[in-house]
């Protein structure tokens, strides 16, 4: 009796075994950044088809969002919006008033309007505005001039020259529309990774995601983090930059000053959301330590991890290592 139980659980696992599980990974270039994608599936066909319908989310949203491509409706508002009032999708929409949630939270150290100085920057070919430009770019940020009406979904610059940028927040974004389809799909254990964002789904399968901060001046790891279920993003001042007589010019521009932030060199947040972990590495950038672990430390589920130009490690109360902790109650 014992023999046939036997002989009927090996049939069984043999009907089962064309279904091979494996990580499944892929790397493609979208938003002028690298999409990486990994998830655990039995089945390779569905595996590519899922990674597909990512790296198509990615395009989609690049497609709305690019301030770069003349069909995408970004790049139509800031042609056209200090004319009329220009309509858009109600997720772009949604995003820009999420936008200036952040805003809020962080005095206007997020301003998706820093494009107005930020926009007469070309990091690749070294251009930098001249003065009399910055000085009026300058004078255009403020995310609370914008127009924005609810119903109609439209928006309007009160000012010419006024400009808009979602770099700071879509790419989280993206990261978390992607995670959606791959959860609604029953991916149990995953990874999507846009540029220096990324959102796990559960672990390495009874392993954590070890997730590296890049050093910022050397192509290594300043930091390695065992974590799962959860989003990270790095905002650093390496990422897109080029330097003239000593001054490094970069990408993350204070809205109050207008010129690149420089008291961090690297900016990291964990969050639930991608999308919160991004726009709040990028504000926290802005805000340097002070201001910056005040502000993670008030916001649920927000944790930050800030390196400054002296290459100090700060860290947000709930990580803070032994020793470097407040004094509590
Ligand atoms: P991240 O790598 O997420 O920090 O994003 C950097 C991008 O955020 C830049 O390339 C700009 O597109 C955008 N950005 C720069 N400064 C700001 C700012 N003060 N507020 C919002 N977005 C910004
Ligand atoms: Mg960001």
């Amino acid at each position: 009796m014992k023999r046939f139980c036997g002989f009927v659980l090996c049939v069984v696992s043999l009907l089962a075994l064309p279904v091979q599980a494996d990580w499944f990974q892929r790397t493609e270039s979208v938003m002028g950044t690298r999409i990486f994608v990994e998830i655990w599936q039995d089945d390779a066909a569905q595996a590519q088809r899922l990674i597909d319908q990512v790296m198509a989310e990615m395009r989609r949203i690049d497609a709305l969002m690019s301030p770069y491509k003349e069909t995408a409706q970004l790049y139509l508002v800031n042609r056209d919006a200090a004319q009329t009032p220009v309509a858009v999708t109600p997720e772009l929409f949604n995003l820009i008033v999420r936008s200036n949630h952040y805003s809020d939270i962080s005095g206007g150290a997020f301003d998706i309007t820093f494009a107005s100085v930020g926009h007469q920057f070309d990091y690749r070919k070294h251009i930098k505005p001249d003065e009399q430009h910055r000085r009026a770019g300058l004078a255009l940020i403020n995310y609370k001039s914008l127009k924005l009406d609810e119903k109609k979904h439209t928006l309007f610059f009160p000012h010419q020259g006024m400009r808009i940028d979602l770099g700071g927040i879509a790419k989280g974004y993206a990261v978390d529309t992607s995670i959606a389809i791959l959860l609604k799909a029953g991916v149990k254990n995953g990874i999507v990774t846009a540029g220096g964002d990324s959102r796990l789904i559960g672990d390495r399968r009874g392993r954590p995601w070890m997730m590296g901060i890049k050093h910022p001046r050397a192509d290594t790891h300043a930091i390695t983090l065992p974590l799962d279920n959860i989003s990270i993003s790095t905002s650093g001042d390496y990422e897109r930059y080029f330097e003239e007589d000593g001054v490094r010019y970069h990408h993350i521009i204070d809205p109050k000053k207008g010129e690149s932030a420089r008291e961090l060199v690297s900016a990291t947040i964990l969050a639930n959301e991608s999308t919160e972990a991004d726009a709040l590495s990028t504000t926290l950038f802005v805000l340097g330590v002070e201001k910056g672990l005040e502000l993670a430390n008030r916001l649920p589920g927000v944790s930050a991890i800030l390196i400054d130009r002296a290459g100090k490690v700060h860290y947000s109360d709930d990580l803070a290592p032994p020793g470097e902790k407040p004094p509590g109650p």
